[in-house]
């Protein structure tokens, strides 16, 4: 931009510089032609008068022969050139006195050879009239008296300084015609050298110019078919997220039903690798996703009134069990000088954080972990604040040449460093760019073997006028389907699994099932049965989710039915649209909960108050009875120690490691109650489900209540073989 600034500015001090000259050289040289029209016009006149001098001299002295010849012979033919001058002098002097016009320094010299001149007619005509009269001798002795060769005299030396003085002036005046041509041929010559140079230099600005055209050109063209290549590149992972996401539902939703099914610890052990396998999957492509999606500008903020108490507490919540037992401690510090409710994408704040201190806890063996928030008015922007958080730990620290490459996606400080291994590289790229679309900045610095230390600065945070409120917390409660009114499903998806695990979740329930695989059975089975609800796939071969939901809506009768898109698509666009057009949306993997919520939408509860009994299968009870008192103990010890921290956090991601310790807890005692909790609260930790997860935390006194009824219950009973 400043080159070409500077390139045209000198492009024109060139062009006016140019044209400067050019006009000097043009009104030198009109000047000079002037000065030479002068000149010649003077040597013109010049040499008129030296004819008009020499005809008028040749003249008397053609008088004074004649007159001689005249006075020694007395004929009077000798008189001829006498009679000629007196006629003709008048004249010539006027035509002396008509050159001389313009020239005032000639005028007394014409004056004084008129009166010269006269003079010596005057003296002839006496010696003429003495000649005829008196004769020879009186005429011989006026010519005697010399008066007339003084006058003769004196006409010659007047007509010879008159000549040489025009010559003079003639002289000078061509040195100073001579000079100016020179003048004027040098300024012809420099302002051409110049117009030349001017016109090269134009030319190569002109190329230059063009040259920078074809560049900006070039990259306008390279940046459209870069947004064209990550326009592809998000259709991809979208259907690679999609392909990921249809079979993770059969697995995630087959491992939920699984495991209150498995009695070996062994097989339980298993079956939660494969869960764990699955989620971190699932975490990968919500990563990628996420980051892709942030890349394509999709990801749109909400801000909203936000307490960052509120969220430290959070952190606190979800890393506290982690941190401590690794042996850790995690300080959670705001400055008072912090405003309560700042306007804040809430979500996105969290999420950053959740990542830097997560990173922190992982990559610190000993020590501590130190999160700090500060803020500062932003002078910039009056009655908005600097928000300044800081993340430090006493870990593993950074290498010094790594530090900038780590926020790139997918690159590690050290891939051979065990804690790498459990990673993607992705969380610090999408902490990097959250924090820039909230208008903020990230840096790092550490010392390998000491620790590393996080800053943020987001500056123009504007305060909220309105009280912050909580997460939502939803309708707490264990999945029992029966607690619906008996109702006719549809159940429309191409991927037979996934049929069959919605089959499979509602087997033994009150509710009847229909199953389909593609649009037109979905219709077709509208028709026959009448159901009160349809769960419908969206893509699926010949008719699609949405064309089928079109010929649904054409059924009369159907126009209000309850249409759920059952979906594994993770785009923003695809979810608005569905929910516009649908009357529900679900979205693939989804935990049974999820989905009871979901029906729960639109059939009414048949039991809604009623205490929640847990249908157990049987064989989960046998043999346990013991193992359940201990796990019921231990659930009560948690539920007065750190669930309620974790409770108070109140959101999702809200304490995976809490949740990982209850499971633990359920796959030890085999119970397939506490396990499918856990799974749940996993679920919602990893969608970043923060709604969800506080429904579930909240949950937790009621599951440890209902397992401990059952321990009572059956101890109390003879135990029935399954
Ligand atoms: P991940 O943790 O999944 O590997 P991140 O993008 O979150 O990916 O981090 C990228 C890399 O930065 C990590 O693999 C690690 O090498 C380094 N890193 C991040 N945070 C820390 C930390 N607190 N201490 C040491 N290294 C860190």
């Amino acid at each position: 931009m400043g080159l070409r600034v500077l390139r045209s500015q000198l492009h024109s001090v060139l062009v006016t510089l140019w044209l400067t000259l050019s006009i000097a050289s043009v009104v030198m040289a009109a000047l000079t032609w002037n000065r030479l029209a002068h000149s010649v016009d003077d040597a013109v006149q010049m040499s008129g008068l030296n004819d008009a001098l020499d005809r008028v001299f040749s003249l008397v002295l053609d008088a004074e022969t004649g007159q001689r010849g005249f006075t020694i012979t007395g004929l009077q033919d000798y008189l001829e050139p006498y009679e000629e001058a007196r006629r003709r002098l008048p004249g010539e002097l006027n035509v002396l006195a008509e050159l001389g016009r313009a020239d005032n320094s000639i005028q007394p010299d014409l004056a004084e050879l008129r009166v010269l001149l006269d003079r010596r007619l005057t003296q002839l005509g006496e010696v003429v009239k003495t000649r005829r009269e008196q004769g020879l001798s009186a005429a011989a002795a006026v010519i005697s008296s010399r008066r007339g060769k003084r006058t003769m005299d004196e006409i010659r030396a007047l007509v010879g300084r008159m000549r040489r003085e025009r010559l003079d002036i003639f002289t000078s005046n061509g040195e100073q015609t001579r000079r100016q041509l020179n003048r004027a041929n040098v300024t012809s010559l420099v302002a051409g050298l110049i117009g030349v140079g001017a016109g090269f230099f134009s030319l190569y600005l002109a190329r230059v110019g063009l040259e920078h055209e074809r560049r900006e050109r070039e990259l306008a063209e390279g940046k459209l078919r870069a947004e064209h290549h990550s326009e592809q590149k998000s259709a991809f992972l979208a259907n690679v997220s999609h392909e990921i996401r249809t079979p993770m539902n059969a697995i995630l939703g087959f491992t939920e039903l699984l495991v209150s099914e498995l009695k070996s610890s062994r097989q339980q052990r298993y079956l939660l690798s494969i869960r764990t396998a699955a989620e971190s999957l699932l975490q990968l492509i919500n990563d990628v996703l996420d980051m892709s999606k942030i890349e394509a500008g999709v990801v749109e903020l909400n801000p909203e009134p936000t307490d960052p108490r509120e969220i430290c507490e959070f952190i606190q919540t979800v890393f506290v069990e982690q941190a401590t037992r690794k042996g850790l401690t995690l300080t959670c510090r705001i400055g008072d000088e912090v405003p309560r409710v700042l306007l804040l994408d809430r979500t996105r704040l969290r999420q950053i954080l959740v990542n830097l201190v997560g990173n922190a806890v992982k990559f610190t063996e000993r020590g501590s972990i130190r999160l700090e928030v500060h803020s500062e008015p932003d002078r910039e922007v009056p009655g908005s604040i600097l928000l300044l958080i800081e993340v430090e730990d006493t870990g593993v620290g950074i290498a010094r040449d790594r530090l900038d490459a780590i926020f790139k996606p997918f690159v590690q400080a050290d891939s051979r460093r065990p804690q790498e291994k459990q990673g993607t590289g992705l969380g610090l790229a999408i902490v990097k760019r959250l924090t820039e679309m909230l208008g903020g900045s990230v840096v790092v610095a550490s010392v390998p073997g000491q620790g590393t230390t996080f800053h943020l600065r987001i500056p123009r945070v504007e305060l909220s006028n309105q009280e912050f409120a909580p997460m939502e917390v939803k309708e707490v409660g264990v999945v029992d389907f029966n607690r619906l009114r008996p109702a006719t499903l549809v159940v429309v998806d191409d991927q037979e699994m996934n049929r069959q695990l919605i089959a499979d979740i509602l087997a033994g329930s009150h509710h009847q099932l229909f199953l389909g695989a593609d649009g037109n059975a979905a219709v077709e089975l509208v028709r026959q049965h009448r159901p009160d609800l349809v769960l419908l796939d969206i893509r699926m071969p010949r008719l699609d989710g949405r064309q089928a939901l079109a010929q649904i809506r054409a059924v009369p009768g159907c126009e209000l039915l309850p249409v759920i898109a059952v979906t594994a698509s993770s785009q923003v666009e695809d979810e608005r649209e569905l929910r516009l057009q649908f009357s529900g949306y679900l979205r693939k993997p989804f935990t049974q909960r999820k989905l009871y919520d979901e029906l729960a939408a639109f059939l009414p509860e048949v039991a809604p108050a009623a205490p929640v009994s847990e249908p157990l299968p049987p064989s989960t009870t046998v043999g346990h009875t013991q193992d359940w008192a201990e796990l019921s103990v231990e659930l009560h010890g948690l539920e007065s120690s750190e669930w309620p921290v974790v409770r108070d956090g109140g959101a999702f991601n809200e304490a995976r490691s809490f949740a990982e310790r209850i499971r633990d807890l359920g796959s030890q005692a085999q119970c397939p109650l506490l396990v499918s909790y856990s799974d749940t609260l996993l679920l919602a930790i990893e969608g970043y489900d923060a709604a969800a997860l506080e429904a579930e935390l909240q949950r937790f006194p009621q599951v440890v209540s209902t397992i401990e009824s059952r321990t009572v219950g059956l101890a109390a009973q003879p135990i029935t073989p399954a």
